[in-house]
């Protein structure tokens, strides 16, 4: 929309609950698109929203409330909830290296403007109310289920089985503003009466709020194509009669045995923290991510983890001695371009990946890791730091296990260094240990 700026938003967490890893590969996917526009020089402004109102457990609005749900179960309030997760949310995309957004509104903190939308949609004639609450009348938007080329008369059969409310006029409408749901806890007076916002209501407010009527980028997971992306051009379309988003990018599923993992039925490996407590390290997981193109599926196991992890160390383990592009210039710019290419061409980041592989560089690996977000200088620099006093008396200790040949002794020392956070190999000269970067 403006030259040198992009403004970008980016569909936020609900927080009632930890992030799974598949949630968090669509957050890797958007923390790269971030970062490749700032590598090509732009300004970016991201925002994304804290979805801590709760919604509805499936998207049509029928069901359990998420946030409500997770109350009663935890025996917290929905605001305790909802900060909490929010806190961990922000603590696993910090151990992934994905960059905080220049804004995080809160859901709860912006109800006004939801109130504002709802009423310009109401003078626009958009809207109707019933005794559940104030609808979103769809059959009176013109492109309704455009972005996701819905076939609404086929939507039918399956919508009404989720439709609870006999007065709602066409199974496609949904709701903007709950009335009558004593039972939830979080409630707000609103010209209709006391209620709270429907969820797709709050990305329409809070995106036009800080960012515009019409912005450059908006991203998601494909999952919310059908309903929630659907509604959000509705609503903000209906009221402003301007293009809402520019484009829109939406990031793949993340398959676990060929399955979507999600939320409600994850197995037990499921978070960051799980893979954490396997042993594995976040960045990893990150490096994992880049190894599948955002518009692909991509196939999560622990096997295939490992993979990435161990390549991963390979990348912090280059040195400038090996490295034949740091001086030869031409070359070096040349191999530039051609990453940089890969990457511009529609996030072409397994090519990227690829490509920085085949050079072995470490000056170039290094230049892009702005993109990338590997902490490759960091980690390198961690390989090479000199040894702790407690680590070095362990080494003393198996050097002398080993001249009395004393082998259980001499393994298990090894097996201490090592869960220090070290490698270990034997040399001629003794015990020989480096930090494990990864
Ligand atoms: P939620 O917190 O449920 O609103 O989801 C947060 C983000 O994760 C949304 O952009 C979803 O589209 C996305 N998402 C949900 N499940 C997956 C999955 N299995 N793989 C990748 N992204 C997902
Ligand atoms: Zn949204």
């Amino acid at each position: 929309m403006e030259a040198g700026k992009v403004h970008l938003y980016c569909c936020g967490p609900t927080v009632y609950n930890y992030a799974h890893i598949g949630n968090l590969r669509t957050y890797i996917f958007e923390d790269i698109l971030r970062r490749v526009l700032e590598f090509n020089g732009y300004d970016v402004t991201h925002v994304m929203n804290i979805t801590d109102v709760g919604h509805m457990t499936t998207d049509e609005d029928a069901g359990d409330d998420k946030m409500e749900v997770a109350a009663r179960r935890e025996n917290r309030s929905p605001y305790e909830i909802a900060r909490f997760y929010e806190q961990a949310f922000f603590h696993d995309t910090e151990r992934l290296n994905i960059l905080p957004p220049t804004r995080a509104p809160r859901a709860t903190e912006h109800v006004v403007q939801m109130i504002e939308l709802i009423q310009r949609l109401e003078e626009a004639g958009l809207t109707y109310t019933t005794s559940e609450g104030v609808y979103f009348d769809t059959a009176r938007f013109a492109d309704y289920g455009k972005l996701a080329r819905l076939n609404l008369t086929g939507q039918r059969t399956a919508r009404e089985e989720v439709v609870t409310d006999e007065s709602k006029r066409n199974p496609s409408d949904f709701m903007l503003w709950f009335l009558n749901k004593p039972s939830h806890i979080m409630q707000w007076t609103s010209p209709w009466g006391t209620g709270y916002p429907g969820w797709h209501i709050e990305c329409s407010a809070m995106s036009m709020t800080y960012l515009g009527e019409t912005f450059d980028i908006h991203c998601g997971g494909v999952d919310h194509i059908p309903v929630h992306h659907t509604n959000e051009i509705a609503q903000s379309e209906g009221a402003t009669h301007v293009p809402f988003v520019k484009y829109w990018m939406h990031g793949e599923f993340l398959l676990m045995d060929k399955e979507k993992i999600s939320k409600s039925k994850g197995g037990s490996i499921n978070t960051l923290q799980s893979l954490v407590d396997l042993g594995c390290d976040p960045l990893g997981y990150r490096y994992f991510c880049l190894q599948g193109h955002y518009r692909a599926e991509l196939n999560f196991s622990v096997a295939a983890l490992e993979a990435a992890t161990t390549g991963l160390r390979k990348v912090y383990a280059l040195t400038d001695e090996d490295d034949v592009l740091k001086a030869d210039d031409a070359a070096y710019q040349q191999a530039r371009r051609r990453v940089l290419t890969a990457l511009n061409d529609d996030l072409g980041v397994p090519h990227a990946v690829g490509l920085l592989n085949s050079y072995q560089s470490r000056k170039l690996w290094l230049e892009f890791d702005a993109v990338l977000g590997l902490d490759i200088a960091k980690r390198a620099m961690k390989q090479d730091e000199p040894l702790g006093e407690e680590v070095l008396v362990l080494i003393e200790q198996r050097n002398a296990a080993r001249r009395n040949r004393d082998w259980s002794r001499s393994d298990a020392l090894r097996d201490e260094i090592i869960s220090m956070g070290y490698d270990v190999a034997d040399g001629p000269d003794g015990t020989r240990v480096k930090r494990r970067s990864i």
